[in-house]
């Protein structure tokens, strides 16, 4: 998964940047930069790692302009390395351009043979390479034109920003897949995955971009265009389940209040269960128990501690060491768990090696009995749009049916919430239209398997 950030018309843009895209951290940490429209020519920094590290005070002595985009990633298409690293820069006909995607585009393996077959030379292992050379090759009189045609080749899931002189173009794909949002501060309009960095760079948010459109961003001024024909909308459910920040508004309400629900929702699933306690595996299940306890009575404890700097810096020199880290990450909290049947809450099962961990800790710390309690139903797909789930064969709720999980994980039982509790809580009792392929194997695009 990738964030994304851009601002037009102000003399900070480049700094307004490292402070948007430092809000939208959690959706990609591997590596980070920024493109900024400096007098009609576009420069760019790229790095590996957090956007902390990546940029220094010095740069922004240097870096100016007044619209910058920038770009946090997290690698699911093309290996880690900063050659991969966004925004990435090309200098075709239409002049210099800089982009910054967040998705996964599920032709692009066919649309690269077919470019490399024409004679193109890729420069990036990325799927986001695409577009550079399709719109290098089919390109019309102007960069908003060019982009509408060539966005229609693509398939999948996408948000992307440009910015060429002058210009800052932000385009959502046309199931509305990946978020973008917009949003105003002053005189700057401001492109954003997530609402949180708008507002905490200071701006107010005006709307999601719709799928299937481009906003043209120029001389402060806003033109909006659609480029595709309607499809289904279908908004990836796991923002919400997982992925945004806590204080996203997705729906129309912040995703915390969303998990919340959904806490609320499995409690009424599980209204028969016997627990003396309710917890959440941190950060995103603590506001999936806090809904339990308020629906179910039962009281909320936290049973862990998460040590909060075991970042990709923690190094885990031997196999000895790497024996620590699950409990280094989240450490049992004794007192709060012996002797007791807890229910614990998590927002999903992957490959089921988290809870199979966080159960065998906190049994050793003396829980009686760990009721396992899932925010999302069974993940029997693979995602083919930008969320990093591993191939189908090792998700775990594709192997075993329920009973089989419970066993693997050594829970004493196992719920997962059902779907259309889930999209109730995420659609805030009013979309329905969200992307559910990792529950339902129903893509809603053409996918390259
Ligand atoms: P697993 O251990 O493979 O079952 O993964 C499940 C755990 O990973 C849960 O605690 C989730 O919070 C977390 N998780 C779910 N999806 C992702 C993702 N795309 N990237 C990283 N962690 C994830």
């Amino acid at each position: 998964m990738c964030g994304i950030f851009g601002i037009s018309d102000n003399k900070d843009a480049s700094k307004l940047t490292y402070v948007g895209l430092f809000t939208l951290q959690h959706r990609g940490q591997e590596s980070a930069g920024m493109a900024v429209d400096s007098k009609d020519s576009i420069h760019y920094y790229n790095g590996m790692g957090l956007v902390s590290e990546v940029f220094s005070n010095d740069m922004f002595q240097s870096f100016h302009g007044l619209t910058a985009i920038g770009h946090v990633r997290y690698s699911t298409t093309g290996s880690s390395n900063v050659n991969n690293a966004q925004p990435l820069f090309f200098n075709s006909y239409l002049g210099q351009t800089a982009i910054a995607h967040n998705g996964n585009l599920t032709n692009a393996s066919a649309l690269r043979a077919q470019l490399q077959k024409q004679g193109a030379i890729f420069q990036t292992s990325t799927d986001s390479e695409v577009i550079i050379h399709l719109m290098a090759k089919y390109h019309r009189s102007n960069i908003e034109d060019t982009i509408a045609d060539n966005l229609n080749k693509l398939e999948g899931a996408y948000s992307f920003l440009f910015l060429s002189p002058g210009k800052m173009i932000g385009a959502r794909d046309p199931n509305g897949i990946r978020p973008l949002v917009l949003g105003k501060r002053g005189k700057s309009y401001i492109l954003s995955s997530e609402t949180c960095a708008i507002e905490v760079v200071g701006g107010k948010i005006i709307r999601e971009i719709e799928p299937g459109e481009i906003v043209v961003i120029e001389k402060e001024k806003l033109k909006f265009k659609k480029f595709a024909k309607p499809r289904k909308t279908a908004k990836c459910i796991f923002e919400q389940v997982y992925f945004a920040r806590p204080d996203s508004v997705f729906s129309g309400r912040t995703v915390q209040l969303a998990r919340y629900e959904i806490g609320r929702l499995l409690a009424v699933e599980m209204k028969d269960i016997k627990a003396d306690i309710v917890s959440g595996v941190p950060d995103s299940g603590t506001a999936y128990a806090l809904g339990f306890a308020k629906e179910s009575g039962l009281p909320y404890q936290t049973v862990f501690m998460r040590n909060r700097y075991t970042g990709r810096s923690f190094i885990q020199p031997d196999q000895k060491i790497r024996e620590f880290t699950a409990h280094l990450k989240l450490a049992p909290i004794r007192d709060a768990i012996k002797g007791k049947t807890i229910i614990l809450i998590d927002d999903s099962l992957v490959r089921g090696t988290t809870s199979k961990k966080i159960i065998k800790n906190l049994k050793k710390s003396g829980a009686k009995k760990i009721i396992m309690a899932i925010g999302s139903p069974p993940i029997t797909n693979s995602c083919y749009y930008g969320i990093d789930t591993p191939t189908k064969k090792e998700l775990i709720a594709a192997k075993f049916k329920i009973e089989g999980i419970r066993k693997f994980i050594d829970a004493d039982a196992l719920h997962y919430l059902s779907l259309s509790n889930l999209i109730k809580a995420c659609g805030n009792n009013r979309d329905k239209d969200f992307c559910t392929a990792c529950f339902t194997g129903k893509y809603p695009t053409k996918t390259e398997k």
